[in-house]
Parts: structure tokens; sequence; C-alpha cells
């Protein structure tokens, strides 16, 4: 069960006001707020010992080493990675995507097959164009139905002997779709292919388990789960990390340099050039605490009670159409009203205090496909409530008075 009255005492920004209103944070698809245990430890690290890792032998970079290193080992458990050095700490999930499609360069060649799927953010999706461009390699794509759902039919018969990797999210920022993606990695697998999966917006909502998904790939990032920006992960499997070269080179990542011949240093590190986001990664620990002590079941079940409250208030205005309809959805709410423009209506909704995301959502090929400029797109977190979604809904209400 989730105290949510409890629960907003811990972030600290919901007790704000914009233009005179207290703030109604809906665009939580694009960053979540940061509890205050999160924002202590950041505080803590830069207060009390900051200081560069791996190779200090003072008392300041043991311990920053030290918590660093213990926030890999709750990433792992949460993520249920056999080992530590399966996760590497990038700055999130853009990087750790462009980190394997770079690492297939050397892997692909041409006339090979990589998959994508219609309900991609633009991060899933440029990395591997460029990739293709580099190779050879061709680019298919797992064509979208009506409802926001992938055609996994037309998906079966994708995938084939040529097919090396197929890379898809868990969940879809513009609509909130959740794929498939046990039956997407089971048939990529029929084929020896490897599977990546874009783990942004699933994250904050449900705990992926990657050895039981016997997913290659799992990538994410913290700020989309109560942590900073700037630090995320890149989970992948040992035989794929050993096979595939280094994205980086640098300090850190090497075990000897020299101008004859330089050697790469194990796992992780081998992928983890240069002085990371140290306190990025500490606080992404401490922020993965928090979700757990709050819990992903009690996490699920609330914003599902929201999204079906909010699509329930949100279809009794005239004219408002929602697009991504699948039952298998999490709580975002992604929405037009007739031929009014959605940065309109964000715009009025930011005046009465409410946080919309509006546009394209970095997601152009879902609106190209409903033939729609973008949505307004209100996405739910475990700390709103169904007071804020009345606000929502008259404050829709209101823009559409003004805007008709
Ligand atoms: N994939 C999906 C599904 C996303 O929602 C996002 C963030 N909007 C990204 C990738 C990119 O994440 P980041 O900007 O943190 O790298």
């Amino acid at each position: 069960m989730i105290n949510v009255d409890k629960i907003r005492k811990d972030f600290p920004i919901l007790k704000r006001t914009v233009h005179g209103k207290p703030l109604v944070y809906f665009d939580n698809a694009a960053t979540s707020q940061t509890p205050q245990i999160v924002i202590d430890a950041i505080v803590n690290y830069y207060s009390n010992y900051n200081s560069n890792i791996h190779r200090g032998v003072h008392t300041l970079s043991q311990e920053a080493t030290d918590k660093y290193e213990e926030a890999r080992i709750k990433i792992q458990r949460h993520f249920n990675a056999k080992n530590p050095y399966e996760i590497i700490l990038t700055s999130g999930t853009t990087h750790s995507i462009n980190m394997v499609a770079s690492g297939f360069a050397s892997i692909l060649k041409k006339g090979d097959e990589i998959i994508v799927s219609a309900l991609e953010h633009h991060s899933n999706i440029v990395p591997w164009q460029m990739l293709c461009e580099k190779t050879g390699a061709v680019l298919k794509v797992i064509p979208m139905l009506k409802n926001g759902s992938l055609d996994m039919e037309a998906y079966y018969k994708l995938v084939n002997k040529k097919t090396k990797l197929v890379f898809c999210n868990h969940v879809s920022n513009a609509l909130g779709t959740v794929n498939p993606i046990e039956k997407i990695i089971e048939a990529a697998h029929k084929f020896d292919a490897a599977v990546l999966i874009d783990g942004a917006q699933a994250t904050p909502h449900i705990k992926p388990d990657v050895q039981a998904l016997n997913v290659d790939f799992y990538v994410a990032s913290a700020h989309k789960l109560c942590g900073p920006t700037g630090v995320g992960l890149l989970y992948g499997k040992e035989e794929w990390l050993q096979k595939l070269p280094p994205y980086q080179g640098g300090g850190e990542m090497i075990a000897t340099v020299s101008f004859e011949k330089t050697t790469y240093a194990g796992l992780p590190h081998k992928f983890e050039a240069g002085t990371p986001n140290i306190c990025g990664g500490i606080a992404f620990g401490a922020a993965i605490d928090y979700m757990n002590a709050v819990g992903f079941d009690n996490i699920a079940s609330y914003e599902d009670e929201l999204l079906k409250y909010g699509t329930q208030e949100l279809l009794k205005i005239e004219g408002l159409k929602i697009y991504g309809t699948t039952s298998e959805k999490t709580a975002v709410i992604s929405f037009n009203v007739g031929e009014i423009h959605p940065y309109d209506i964000g715009s009025i909704l930011d005046k009465l205090g409410i946080a919309v995301r509006t546009g394209h959502h970095c997601a152009q090929p879902i609106m190209d496909f409903y033939k729609i400029p973008g949505t307004v797109r209100a996405s739910f977190s475990f700390y709103n409530t169904k007071e804020e979604i009345d606000i929502l809904i008259n404050g829709v209400k209101r823009a559409v008075m003004m805007l008709s």
C-alpha cells in the first residue's frame, strides 16, 4: 500500500508553487523528482568524501571507491545480474545504447540484419542507423498497431538467420505501452540474435530480472527512477561484454600502456574510461534503495489506479483522444483534443502550475504513424494523487474553452 501523504513529504520540490499555483508534476516520463534521501547522498558526498576513485591510497579515495562499488552491487542486485562487473555505469540510456552500437561495428557485416521496433525513442533508433551506415547492415522495423502495441506476427516473420541484433524498449515513452519483451527475446534467441532492451521507461515502474529475461543487454537512466541526471547503466551478459571492444580509450580502462601496445582492463573498467560520475553513481544506489523501500508492487498497483482514474476522467472531455489504448501500459496518457495544438494546451496548463510534456517525445515515427505533430503527455508517478489528476482535468477543460 502506498501512503501518498507520507511519500510526498520525501520530495521537497513537491512543496513549491509555479505561477502562484501548487506544482502538479506530471512530466515523470521525462524525469522523475528526487527524494530527500538521494539529495542527502549527493550533499554527503561533496561535503565529506569527494575524491577520485580506484587509484588513491588516501582515505577519502578509498571511501568514495567503496561507496561507488557498493552502488554497483545495489544495481546488480536490483536487476538480478549474475555478477557486479556485468553492470557498466554510464551517463544514461543514450550513452549505454551508443556503447553497444559502437561495439557491434566490429561484429556486423554487410547484409546482416538488425531489428528495431516502431515504438522507439530516437536514442534507440539513431545509433543503429549510424551503425548500418558504417557496416552495411540493414535496419528492419517491427510495425505498430493502432492501439499502440507491436505487431508481433510481423516480428515473427522479420526475425531470421540473418538477424544479428534486436532492440526494443520495455515500455514506450510516448504511449506507455509495455512491450512483450519475453517473446521478443525468445524469438531472437532462436536465431542466435542478441537483444538489447531499453528500460528507460520501464525501470520506474517494473523491477526487471535480467537473468530470468535472459536478455543480452538492458539499459536505463537513474533520473527516471528518483536518481540524478547524468548516470545510468548498461547491463551486458559477461560473454557479450568480453566480446565487444571498448567504447572509449583513456585512463581507468587500461591494464598496461606503452607506445608499442596497450592492454585493456577487465570488466567493468574496460567500458568505464575516465573519471566517472562518482557522486551520481552513489546517488543512483541511494535511489534504488528508496524505490525498493517503497516497493515496486505497491508502485505498480497505485500507479495503475491513477492511470485508470485519469483515463476515465480525461475521456469525459469532448473531442479528447488518447493514443496508446492497450491494456498493457504504464501510467502514461498521451492525448490531443480536436485540432488544438498540444503545445497550446501545455502552455496553458503550465500557467496553472501543471507540468506536462508536449510534442513528439523524441518518437517522431509514432507521431507520423498517427499523422499528428505531437501529443500532450501526462505521466504519473507514485507520489502523484487523484486530486492532482482532478486539477489536470479542470486545467484541460479550461484550456479547451480558451482555445476553441
Ligand atoms: N529511451 C526511452 C524509452 C526514453 O524514455 C528515454 C528518455 N526520454 C531515453 C531512451 C533516453 O534517456 P536519456 O536521455 O536518459 O539518455
